[in-house]
Parts: structure tokens; C-alpha cells; sequence
């Protein structure tokens, strides 16, 4: 009877602990957002330029690879090993198409990542051999690369891109003196 009653006891005290302890540690494990990109959804509304055009605005292996679908050599582009924190952005329009978080290093030299930063700026075209999943960025419809059933989880999917095809900004990390004010 006494053996019951001090095992009731200890249970009653120590059940508010654990779960105290539970709710602090679930608080503390990161949230899976991304804190790069913005998160910026293509609006449905093209760029649509003549060949003449794109020409002015890109380097000779930018229109290779964007307007003629090339690709570049593997592990020659500016990003394939690139671990920066930030945004990849359309090299010819600016649309934000990848973020650091999903970047993973696939040993294929070439940036590669398992999802797009938002799913409606990128459009996937089955290539005319119907052997690969041909990737362009949605507004401009610049070839960007390629995506494969390959990758890591959660999706599963690797985004095979081409660096030329790509512009980084790196993500601004707020400084030591840019602190937050105090409380919330
Ligand atoms: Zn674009």
C-alpha cells in the first residue's frame, strides 16, 4: 500500500518535469523554414526577348547554355562547390529558382539540389527522346538543366543545374551590433 502510494507520488512529479522538459526541448530543435529567398512565385507573366536580345544581355556561354540548351563541362562552373548560405537566381531574368538549404554535394559537378525554391518557377519539359526531365526557368524559359529520381530525401529528386545558368547572392547575416531589441 505504502509502496503504491509513493510510486503515485513520484509519478505525479515527474510527469510535469518530463513534459516540461519535452515542450523546452521541442522549442529548441530549428524549424525546417528556410531563412534564405524570399520565396518570390513566378505571376504567370513571361520574358519573352528575340535571340537578338538575349544575346546583348548574356556572355556567349550563358546563351549556350539558357537559349541552346548546352551544357557545361562538370566541375568547371562557379557553383558545383559552392556552400555559401543564400539564393540562386535566374542568370537571365532574376527569378528566384534555388535556395542553400537544398543544395546537396551529388559528386557530379554541377550545382545540383533536391527541390526548387518555389515549384511553380521552374517547368519541366520531357526531353523529345523521353529519357530525361529537361529543367527551364518558368518566366524566361531559360534552359537550366536537367532533374533526375536520384536524389536525397525528402524528395528524392536531384536538380541537376548548370552554374552559368545561375547567380548567387549570398545571404546577409545580421552583424554582432545589429542586435534585436530586447524581449519580443
Ligand atoms: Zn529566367
Amino acid at each position: 500500500m505504502q509502496l503504491r502510494q509513493i510510486a503515485v507520488w513520484v509519478g505525479a512529479l515527474v510527469l510535469p518535469v518530463l513534459l516540461f522538459a519535452m515542450g523546452s526541448f521541442a522549442q529548441k530543435t530549428p524549424t525546417t523554414k528556410s531563412d534564405v529567398g524570399t520565396g518570390e512565385k513566378y505571376t504567370g507573366k513571361k520574358i519573352v526577348k528575340s535571340e537578338a536580345e538575349w544575346r546583348k544581355t548574356l556572355t556567349p556561354d550563358q546563351f549556350y547554355v539558357l537559349r541552346d540548351a548546352g551544357t557545361e563541362r562538370a566541375f568547371t562552373g562557379k557553383y558545383w562547390h559552392n556552400m555559401d548560405h543564400g539564393t540562386y537566381y535566374c542568370a537571365a531574368c532574376g527569378l528566384e529558382l534555388f535556395t542553400s538549404d537544398t543544395k546537396f554535394d551529388s559528386g557530379t559537378g554541377w550545382p545540383s539540389f533536391f527541390k526548387p525554391a518555389v515549384q511553380a518557377n521552374v517547368t519541366l519539359l520531357t526531353d523529345p527522346d523521353g529519357q530525361r526531365v529537361e529543367v527551364r526557368c518558368s518566366r524566361c524559359g531559360g534552359h537550366l538543366g536537367h532533374v533526375f529520381d536520384d536524389g536525397p530525401q525528402p524528395t528524392g529528386k536531384r536538380y541537376c543545374m548548370n552554374s552559368v545558368s545561375l547567380d548567387f547572392k549570398k545571404a546577409v547575416k545580421p552583424s554582432k551590433t545589429d542586435k534585436k531589441p530586447a524581449g519580443k
